[in-house]
């Protein structure tokens, strides 16, 4: 069984997530400030961690941070009281995998909690599609429309790499660490350039991207809008 830890300190909708994650199959622990789910998180192995960013004593963010700096790999969704640019970019940065705003619907959630599960289970699927892109991860093959795309190698990593850490911002260091090695003396210039010819090949707008997206100097990060949708 899926275990899940909701930190939340607002007791009545602590309930509505014990509930509805109850409803949905999962087993739930709940936790109502930011100290208890520290050491919750780290005493008891959970599948993921849904927590709220303001808690007493201890805020989200710092317990995202903490519980990353200790070497805790449990995936983490944010709740986030507004729709701020900067506490999401915060909130990735940190560590955290996903965030959801309030208020949101229990589909909605679900629909993040399933996403976020299957991506840091199992990496990418063996086909993986966005808009009109086939990517098969078996044979190396990128197809457009159905028509072969040619990526060179390096490419092809690139866009592998952001396809598996798909809805987290990955800084330029940390692409040039997975795709080319640490060690390797390679410039941010040299990523820009390989995002910008992914762009051109797979965007229909390669100037106003929807799938490979930057943020604000700090990194790329691939976003399928779609995908939440499909798994409803
Ligand atoms: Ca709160």
């Amino acid at each position: 069984m899926t275990t899940i830890l909701v930190v939340e300190d607002e007791p009545a909708i602590a309930l509505g997530l014990r509930n509805d994650l109850t409803l949905e199959g999962y087993s739930v622990e709940v936790a109502g400030d930011g100290e208890t789910a520290s050491r919750r998180a780290t005493e008891t192995p959970f599948d993921l961690i849904l927590l709220d960013v303001m808690l007493p004593r201890k805020d989200g963010f710092a317990v995202a941070r903490d519980l990353r700096r200790a070497g805790l790999k449990t995936p983490i969704i944010l709740l986030t009281a507004r729709a701020q640019e900067a506490e999401k970019v915060l909130g990735l940065e940190i560590g955290a995998d996903d965030y959801v705003t309030k208020p949101f619907s229990p589909l909605e959630l679900c629909a993040r909690i399933k996403a976020v599960l299957r991506r840091t289970a199992g990496g990418h699927p063996a086909l993986y599609r966005f808009g009109a892109i086939e990517v098969d991860f078996e044979r190396f093959q990128t197809k457009r429309a159905g028509l072969a795309v040619d990526l060179t190698p390096l490419e092809f990593k690139v866009l592998a790499t952001l396809i598996q850490a798909r809805g987290r911002l990955l800084s330029r260091d940390q692409l040039i660490g997975q795709v080319w090695g640490s060690g390797v003396s390679i410039t941010d210039r040299v990523v820009d350039n390989h995002i910008m010819n992914l762009r051109r090949k797979l965007e229909n707008t390669p100037a106003e991207p929807r799938y490979l997206l930057s943020m604000r100097g700090l990194g790329y990060r691939f976003e399928n809008p779609d995908e939440n949708l499909t798994e409803l």
